[in-house]
């Protein structure tokens, strides 16, 4: 197993420990489910957990996990480029690792997650291996330096993640700790024959690796015919990758090596990190779909390069977030902060709900009047808590089964994390005859894999400018029992986002998410 931080990445092959204890005997004609169940009654005297199948976009087929290290998961996933803030699609692909952690925690498994921060050499045209690093461009822009930069951008989206109730990894290695052991993959590379260097940059090979294009479904041919306008004289294949870049002109981030000064390509980072801290055979790998090629197909050929045996279990990738039907970038310039959407009145956890109602892996189409949608389903949610709460275990009407839904729950986020089908269980048991104590027991429970946080109190929103006035007229007109401009008062208190309930104490008012136009 890779050791720490810094340790070098010499020792890879990884045993796999037989978690058996050796006076355990199994008869031989129990069946594997048996037999698991025997073993974790035997050793821990518990259930096992649950079997979670996820899609593996290597195989194209959903497979069932099995760890490496039987009931402990492993994950690495593709953290930020910390040179802009992240937007909500980098956030939609951030919450994979977060619900499968959820899902497989509330299974019974345990489990440790890493996720890089990219702190250098992500250039701004990767697939050419041309252009800047997206670090340096914003440390010019802001005058500030590449190091300042990153520790910013990495806190922003830290309170990012966790406005998103986005649990934080076990580890966020930072590409710029990992030069030594990004050196270390680059010389084994040269030695196997999967590298070679001109002028002090590093190349991979593509044709030393027969699997490459697997993972994407490009073949060598296809990627050469794909290969358009001015290529690297220098590269043997056009779609040759950069492991490592000479510093040229280059006087920040650059570090001594081998070829001379220079600094990474960004997909060796993702090699060095996960086998460095999770070994070099791990279970789930995850990132956004644009991820797929080139950035993994690049990984698994430089760690199998390396290894010689496959490293990853599972690959996971998530469906872009569109914007008026196009992919939302940071560098496009089209996308939303969470912090906006906070900020035009949305509850922010309104974005988690939007995304838990689509598929992890399909593409989702965002707009602020969806978003407006998921956030009023968001808020009667947690108006029914607080009302079942209230009202405790009354008897329950007949012919229901908490304990059914309860198993289909389970059965959904096993099945390759399908949350559109536990949203649509809460819809279920919200219409269910389940006493009311059982629903708010149930939903408090799988509150924590939807991770809506439904239980914190409302945040009570400010009234806009001119609110207050106008609401006071109202009470008054009601006093008065002019019930025309009562009503009148009310349509302007709509037209101002406020929502207004009369009761026998007199009016309520909420301040409601304000609808913009479609975006
Ligand atoms: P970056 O900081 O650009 O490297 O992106 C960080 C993560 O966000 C990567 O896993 C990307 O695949 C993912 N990502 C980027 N854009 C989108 C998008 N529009 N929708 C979903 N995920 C995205
Ligand atoms: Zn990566």
């Amino acid at each position: 197993m890779l050791g720490g931080q810094h340790s070098p990445l010499a020792q890879v092959g990884t045993e796999i420990v037989d978690e058996h204890p050796p006076h355990y005997i199994l008869h031989p004609g129990l069946s594997s489910k048996a037999v698991r169940l025997h073993y974790w009654q035997h050793r821990f005297g518990l259930e096992p957990p649950a079997a979670v199948r996820l899609y593996n976009t290597l195989t194209r087929v959903k497979e069932e996990l099995h760890p490496v290290s039987a009931g402990n998961v492993s994950m690495y996933s593709c953290g930020p480029t910390v040179y802009r803030y992240v937007h909500i699609g980098n956030l939609r692909t951030f919450m994979i690792p977060d619900l499968l952690c959820r899902t497989l925690e509330y299974l019974g498994h345990r489990t440790r997650q890493v996720m890089n921060i990219t702190d250098v050499g992500h250039l701004t045209d990767d697939t050419f291996d041309r252009g800047e690093d997206k670090m340096l461009v914003s440390a010019r822009l802001e005058k500030k330096s590449p190091e300042e930069i990153a520790a910013f951008y990495t806190q922003a989206f830290r309170e990012d993640a966790a406005t998103l109730n986005i649990r934080p990894a076990a580890e966020y290695p930072r590409a710029s700790h990992y030069i030594p052991q990004m050196i270390e993959l680059t010389t084994k590379l040269i030695e196997k024959g999967h590298a070679y260097e001109v002028d002090g940059t590093v190349y991979y090979d593509i044709a030393s690796f027969p699997a490459y294009g697997r993972l994407s479904g490009n073949s060598t041919d296809k990627l050469l015919a794909g290969v358009r306008g001015e290529v690297d004289p220098r590269k043997r294949h056009p779609g040759d990758f950069t492991l490592w870049k000479a510093a040229g002109e280059h006087r920040l981030q650059v570090w001594p090596s081998p070829w001379g000064p220079g600094f990474p390509g960004w997909h060796i980072e993702c090699s060095a990190m996960s086998m460095s801290l999770l070994g070099d055979r791990f279970d789930v790998h995850s990132g956004g779909a644009d991820n797929i090629f080139p950035h993994h197909e690049a990984e698994i050929a430089q760690s199998e390069g390396v290894t010689g045996h496959r490293v990853v279990s599972c690959w996971m990738h998530g469906g872009l977030l569109l914007l008026a039907g196009s992919r939302m970038a940071k560098s496009a310039g089209n996308f939303f902060r969470i912090r906006e959407l906070e900020e035009r009145g949305f509850d922010p956890l309104a974005f988690r709900y939007l995304a838990l109602q689509a598929k992890y892996r399909t593409k989702l189409n965002f707009s602020t009047d969806r978003l407006a949608g998921a956030d009023r389903a968001l808020r009667n949610i947690r108006e029914h808590l607080i009302e079942w709460t209230r009202a405790g275990d009354v008897a329950a009407g007949e012919g229901t089964d908490d304990a059914d839904l309860e198993k289909r729950f389970r059965s959904a986020i096993a099945d390759d994390l399908d949350l559109p089908e536990a949203m649509a269980l809460v819809s279920e048991l919200t219409r269910s005859k389940v006493a009311p104590g059982v629903k708010a027991r149930l939903l408090r429970s799988w509150d924590r894999v939807l991770g809506l946080d439904l239980e914190r109190p409302e945040p009570r929103r400010a009234l806009p400018p001119g609110a207050a006035e106008v609401l006071a007229a109202r009470e008054k007109a009601r006093a008065a029992k002019d019930f025309a401009r009562s009503d009148q008062l009310r349509d302007e208190l709509a037209s101002l986002g406020i929502a207004v309930i009369d009761t026998p104490e007199g009016q309520r008012w909420r301040v409601q998410a304000v609808r913009q136009g479609s975006k």
